[in-house]
């Protein structure tokens, strides 16, 4: 929990009570009422309303310089700086994820991610990036890093407690990505996290797949956890937005890495994105049941050779998916026996149901070529055919099913 005040604290009335289950804490968490509420009225609003804000006026040039000298955060000191709209979502996330100390928001995950990077990294550090990253974070890792003189290093996702064979002294941070983006590989997050704590190495997982409601990745080790909150936070596909949390001895440096590149977010967008975050729990719950169902479905059918989904025994880590996750959401992957790019385009162009598109997370389906070999570099990705990355919407599963059937038709028609 970030800072006292919070609305699911309930009255001090000396009964212990229980925490609240997440879903429960997803209806109360980032609400104060000193964001909802008037000074000197009673009674308030139910949602932190949009703060917009450039400059913040002061009360006298005494005030001024107070508030100059002293800790600007979640505090009214300069639009950059945030206003209670923004606090209030970044409260929200802090407290999902048990012993974080705060959350920084971006204008994009990718600009969470590249802002954390920057945050633990200096010139002649080594990073340890796992090879299933999604690939603009690969892109910085190349284009920004190197040229830094931070040297990447990638290895493979199912590596574990193996990843100790690649520390060496210059070693300075892991960056996890679990399931791995495209081909879902399921990291063993507490083995690699416990090497790290054990030689002072710092660890950031982008956790955008599970969120903190299917995976808490502070309570596993992590020291950083990064979202594209573009995905499910928000969940109606109109809105960019990152965070990232961080424990107490990283969120000094997240934070000042944050405020050095000016970065934050709209007012807003914040706002949707907390708006969002409301509904995080029946969204999830739907966009999981339906992928499972249209998982299930797709693994007996002949065309299909595989079906990468965490929650299927097969994909690379389901044990510990079994073992550390809560649930598993609307994206995952298939590969076709065999057939040519033309068959796979044939499956997808025609579909009635799935948008074609690469931001997932909203309330709509999506089918999308992917091409996972072209993104390794420390492993080899092969499959018996082309690959078809889903995103699972709010949609009736039996829709889903019958439009992909068609669409298997037209692949075999074109293989
Ligand atoms: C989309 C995505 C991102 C980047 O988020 P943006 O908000 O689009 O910049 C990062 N990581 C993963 C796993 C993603 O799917």
């Amino acid at each position: 929990m970030s800072g006292g005040g919070n609305a699911e604290d309930g009255p001090d009335d000396g009964q212990d009570r229980p925490a609240p289950r997440p879903l429960t804490h997803l209806a109360q968490a980032g609400r104060r009422s000193e964001w909802t509420s008037m000074p000197g009225q009673q009674g308030g609003i139910v949602n932190p309303p949009v703060w917009r804000a450039s400059t913040i006026l002061y009360d006298d040039v005494a005030h001024l310089r107070a508030a100059a000298g002293r800790d600007t955060h979640e505090r009214l000191f300069y639009g950059r700086k945030g206003t209670p709209t923004a606090w209030s979502l970044a409260d929200a996330l802090t407290s999902m994820e048990p012993g974080a100390r705060g959350t920084m928001l971006f204008p994009s995950g990718v600009a969470a991610i590249a802002c954390a990077l920057m945050a633990v990294l200096k010139p002649g550090d080594q990073l340890l990036m796992v090879d299933a990253a999604y690939d603009p974070t690969r892109g910085f890792c190349e284009k920004m890093l190197k040229p830094l003189g931070i040297e990447t290093i990638y290895y493979d996702p199912t590596i574990g407690a193996g990843i100790a064979e690649l520390f060496t002294p210059k070693t300075k941070a892991i960056f996890l990505e679990s399931p791995g983006s495209l081909t879902f590989e399921v990291q063993d997050i507490p083995a690699i996290t416990a090497l790290a704590k054990d030689r002072g190495i710092v660890t950031l997982m982008d956790n955008t797949w599970a969120t903190p409601l299917y995976f808490q990745a502070l309570s596993h080790g992590v020291d950083i956890s990064v979202i594209a909150c573009t995905k499910y936070i928000v969940g109606h596909s109109d809105v960019m937005i990152g965070s990232a949390t961080a424990t107490s001895e990283l969120w000094p440096a997240l934070r000042n890495s944050a405020h050095l590149f000016g970065q934050m977010t709209s007012p807003d967008d914040a706002w949707l994105a907390a708006r969002g975050l409301r509904t995080l729990g029946v969204r999830l719950a739907q966009h999981q049941a339906g992928a499972l169902q249209v998982a299930q479905w797709l693994a007996d059918r002949p065309e299909v050779a595989k079906v990468l989904h965490p929650a299927l025994p097969g994909c690379p880590g389901h044990d510990l998916w079994r073992r550390d996750f809560t649930g598993s959401t609307g994206l995952f992957t298939f590969t076709l026996n065999g057939g040519t790019d033309k068959a796979r385009a044939a499956l997808i162009d025609d579909l009635q149901h799935f948008g074609i598109g690469y931001s997932w997370g909203g309330f709509e389906s999506l089918a999308l070529p992917v091409d996972p070999a072209r993104y390794r570099s420390a492993t080899h990705w092969a499959a018996d055919g082309p690959a078809i990355r889903l995103h699972i919407g709010l949609e009736d599963p039996a829709d889903l099913i019958a439009d992909l059937e068609a669409g298997l038709a037209r692949f075999r028609a074109t293989a």
